[in-house]
């Protein structure tokens, strides 16, 4: 469908995308007070299917609450308005973007009792990093740390907050690569700019965990999970930089990039330089749970009925 003329959810009206616009003053435009959610939807057995809704509205919310945004909508409010949208866009599969945003064109800072809009947009997609994706990707440790806790709420998925992943992209793709990865302020490996990170060591799958100043991303626990059942041993501990160079296999997870292999870091050649074995195996397993293929994981998406 035209980008136009696609419906977006509007404080509880459908308007075509074309007119959901804002004054250049807005709040959340000018200092980056809006607060939002990724989600997928995927087609599989028959209908579309939004995956882990729960959990994003949950952390939606939780955003809202953490910077002062009083959504007026709860949690089933939002779930509706998201699979609403969805199935007046007529899309088997997309990527889903609730917003909320301080819709107002005071000078002032604080959200106080400013007025909050929240809406619901659908993208057609594939993957953020797109062709580059099936053979692996390049990336760069960021000479940007992550930010943490005492700065921001790192946890919530807040505008402001994309700010140090921005700065980070394009000191990578400046750089010729295609993604950073940041470590945290103890120096620990952190994540990507919008993927949590999972190295592979002699069977052994390893990733950041909560002291590494990592947003708890919705992929990185649903690969935790895949991960045990697949059999593998999954640890979560801080990672040494060295780490990641002498890794058999390393890959990026979350919901925009799935599980997309890293090959290459630093100009370092990642295991054979391959998308690994494990990788795969998790990779196929993530998308077979996605499309509705593996049934023991049905829990963990909503048909769009
Ligand atoms: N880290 C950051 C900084 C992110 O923006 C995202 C995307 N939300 C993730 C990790 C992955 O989180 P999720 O799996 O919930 O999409």
């Amino acid at each position: 469908s035209d980008a136009k003329e696609r419906k977006v959810w509007f404080n509880g009206t459908m308007i075509p995308s074309g007119e959901a616009t804002v004054p250049i003053l807005t709040h959340s435009l000018q200092y980056g007070s809006g607060i939002f959610e990724g989600i997928r939807c995927y087609e599989g057995d028959g209908s579309s299917n939004i995956f882990r809704l729960k959990e994003h509205v949950a952390r939606f919310l939780m955003t809202a609450k953490m910077y002062g945004l009083n959504l007026g909508y709860d949690a089933p409010e939002i779930s509706r308005a998201i699979v609403e949208t969805v199935k007046v866009n007529n899309l088997r599969s997309c990527y889903i973007r609730p917003f909320a945003f301080v819709d107002d064109d005071a000078i002032s800072l604080g959200v106080g009792k400013k007025k909050v809009s929240t809406t619901v947009s659908v993208i057609p997609y594939d993957s953020i990093f797109g062709s580059k994706k099936s053979a692996g990707i390049r990336c760069k440790v960021s000479s940007w740390r992550r930010i943490n806790s005492n700065i921001l709420p790192i946890q919530a998925k807040a505008s402001g907050n994309y700010i140090n992943s921005i700065i980070a992209a394009n000191e990578a793709s400046a750089t010729g690569f295609d993604e950073a990865i940041l470590l945290s302020e103890g120096g620990y490996l952190a994540e990507g700019t919008g993927e949590n990170i999972f190295i592979v060591k002699d069977g052994t799958i390893l990733t950041p965990g909560k002291d590494s100043d990592i947003l708890l991303g919705i992929t990185r626990e649903s690969i935790i999970d895949i991960s045990r059942d697949l059999g593998y041993s999954v640890i979560e501990r801080r990672l040494h930089r060295d780490e990641l160079y002498t890794a058999d296999e390393v890959f990026l997870a979350g919901t925009a990039a799935e599980v997309t292999p890293v090959v290459n870091v630093d100009g370092l050649v990642v295991g054979d330089g391959k998308v690994g074995r494990i990788t795969s195996s998790i990779s196929d397993m993530y998308y077979g749970i996605v499309t509705a293929k593996e049934k023991k994981y049905s829990k963990w998406l909503t048909p769009v009925k």
